[in-house]
């Protein structure tokens, strides 16, 4: 069976993900017409704004915006139509961990794939190539076969792909531009493979050959689960050994240095922190926690369950390190939280670790300063009304306050907590900062961002990650 060029894909779902990797389909195969929808209206008009002013924030998707919107880029809130002109369909929503019910607080709620796949049977007049873009557990693209053979109208085939995305916030367009791979699964049928051939057609337009990985359905849609699984383990290991160096004076940037340098290791990804945070390292595992016990396979579970909740153990020790450090009372203190976003480039605050250290400023009834260089205000009073249910805005705001610099943020401030390890705090004047704050002066970094030999010499007390505090 001879593959369908591509001419015409849609794109259900304009954000992080869906946004940025078909403005990079757009650009890379201008003879494409790529449409990207969401129900989102405001979200539609950000995209459309004439002052390019987009819904998310990423170095360089602007430009790529610039460059194709209007020419072969289309956003629209019109997902029928965009539907019946498609030949190839991105399901590009979110997956997020149910909130209620069966599985809460584990499986995936896939609510919003089912609507778009049942969008697409209800809607679809010709064959469509669906392509579950979105992260989902193991064996999803079945449920959505189902879905879509059973409403199907007459003479229109769907043949399903998975091709999840590796992307990662803060670099989503150099990460598009130069995957390390893209991953294509598919049924190993005859139309099956010619449907994963098209896609590979799209790719080919500027990935190698050799990068475009084609495998089984099901291994495609577990090898995206098992990605950030083990990425986010790694992130957790780090930190485990980060608590042991505090205790014992190593000091974790040589110990994950050394380790590193062991070639079956590898350097990256060994950088201890406050915790990992996103919308999906947590989410992922836990997606696999819930598939991993509804096999039978609790070891399995307890396993993955683990890293999470090193990760929340990361972030408690060091809000505690924050407090004993204060002489153990952090009440009516002023401390300034550096970083609102869950990591530096991009404006994306979802599980951001800094929610969790604010939350817990505010409990021990703390006085706190937040900057951020790119997350809105109205982000952060949503995000913290929502990390405190019950407490009325008001109250939150009476002991919170937002900044429009770090500098602001720090004034009469008795401690800096670096929670983001955005580039400009590093370059603060941290001499001027220091002459602003209460005395003793304190910097915890929770990014290992900046000098500590610097900053001591200034005259600031500094805790780091990972770090004894007698060092
Ligand atoms: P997002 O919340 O930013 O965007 C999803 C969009 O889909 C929303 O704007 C929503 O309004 C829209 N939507 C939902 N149902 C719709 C429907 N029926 N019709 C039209 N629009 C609809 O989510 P995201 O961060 O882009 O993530 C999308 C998926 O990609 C998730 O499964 C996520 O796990 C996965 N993923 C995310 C990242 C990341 O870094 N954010 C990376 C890789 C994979």
């Amino acid at each position: 069976m001879a593959p369908l060029k591509v001419t015409k894909i849609l794109c259900i779902g304009a954000g992080y993900v869906g946004g940025p990797t078909c403005a990079v389909i757009a650009l890379k195969c201008p003879h494409i017409k790529v449409t990207i929808v969401d129900l989102n209206q405001a979200r539609i008009d950000a995209w459309n704004s004439p002052d390019f002013k987009l819904p998310i924030y990423e170095p360089g998707l602007e430009d790529v915006v610039r460059q194709c919107r209007g020419r072969n880029l289309f956003f629209s809130t019109d997902v029928e139509k965009g539907i019946q002109d498609a030949e190839l369909i991105f399901v590009s929503v979110n997956t997020p961990t149910k909130k209620s019910g069966v599985g809460a607080g584990f499986a995936a709620d896939l609510n919003y794939v089912e609507l778009a796949t049942r969008q697409i049977a209800a809607v679809a007049t010709s064959s469509k190539i669906v392509v579950e873009k979105s992260t989902v557990p193991c064996r999803t693209a079945e449920s959505m076969r189902t879905i879509l053979e059973a409403n199907s109208k007459p003479n229109c085939r769907f043949d399903i792909l998975s091709n999840p995305e590796f992307l990662a916030e803060g670099t989503a367009i150099s990460d598009l531009f130069n995957p390390d791979r893209v991953l294509i699964g598919s049924l190993q049928t005859p139309e099956g493979k010619a449907a994963c051939a098209a896609l590979k057609g799209v790719y080919a337009n500027w990935v190698k050959e050799e990068q475009i990985l084609t495998v089984g359905l099901w291994s495609s849609e577990l090898s995206k689960l098992a990605a950030n699984a083990m990425l986010a383990q790694r992130i957790s290991s780090v930190n485990a050994l980060s608590a042991i160096c505090e205790a014992t004076g190593a000091n974790i940037d040589e110990v994950a240095n050394a380790v590193g340098y062991d070639s079956r290791v590898g350097p990256k990804f060994l950088k201890a922190s406050v915790g990992f945070g996103g919308s999906c390292f947590q989410k992922d595992i836990l997606n696999l926690v819930y598939l991993s016990e509804s096999l039978h396979l609790p070891e399995v579970a307890a396993y993955w369950r683990q890293v999470v909740e090193m990760n929340e153990y990361q972030k408690r020790r060091f809000s505690k390190r924050v407090v004993d450090t204060l002489f153990n009372t952090i009440t009516g203190k002023r401390i300034a939280v550096l970083g609102f976003a869950f990591k530096a480039d991009t404006g994306d605050t979802r599980e951001s670790a800094a929610i969790t250290l604010i939350r817990d400023f505010q409990s021990e009834r703390a006085l706190v300063n937040i900057y951020d260089p790119q997350v809105n205000e109205a982000q952060i009073w949503a995000d913290l009304q929502e990390a405190s249910p019950g407490i009325p805005l008001e109250s939150i705001k009476k002991q919170v306050t937002i900044h429009k610099s770090a500098l602001d943020a720090c004034r009469d401030a008795e401690a800096v907590v670096i929670a983001t390890e955005w580039k400009e705090f590093k370059e603060i004047a941290w001499e001027e900062v220091y002459k602003y704050m209460k005395k003793p002066a304190f910097v915890f970094d929770g990014r290992l961002l900046v000098d500590a030999e610097r900053l001591g010499a200034i005259g600031f007390k500094v805790t780091t990650i990972g770090r004894s505090a007698l060092l």
